[in-house]
């Protein structure tokens, strides 16, 4: 496992991990429920620069950012995006 990364997304991380959570988790959704790439991308910056982010989880909700980010209905539990 690599070294702990408090600001990393899980595919920073761990990309076994990333695959097998991320990857594969938003597969098994609807196409129709996942948001635009450039969408996903600006929401995961801002998790980036935020305290709450730790290894690709957010410690305000307990969920990994990249699937909540992925998902048109999804939103930061802080309204920061
Ligand atoms: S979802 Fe919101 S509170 Fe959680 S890490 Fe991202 S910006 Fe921070």
């Amino acid at each position: 496992m690599p070294k702990p990364c408090t600001r990393c997304l899980l595919k920073d991380y761990s990309k076994e991990v990333y695959d097998r959570l991320i990857v594969e988790g938003l597969k098994a959704l609807p196409a129709e429920d996942i948001a635009d790439s450039d969408v996903t991308a600006l929401r995961l910056g801002v998790c980036q620069a935020c305290e709450k982010l730790n290894q690709g989880t957010c410690l305000a909700c307990g969920c990994y950012v990249e699937i909540r980010a992925a998902l048109k209905t999804g939103k930061c539990p802080y309204s920061k995006w």
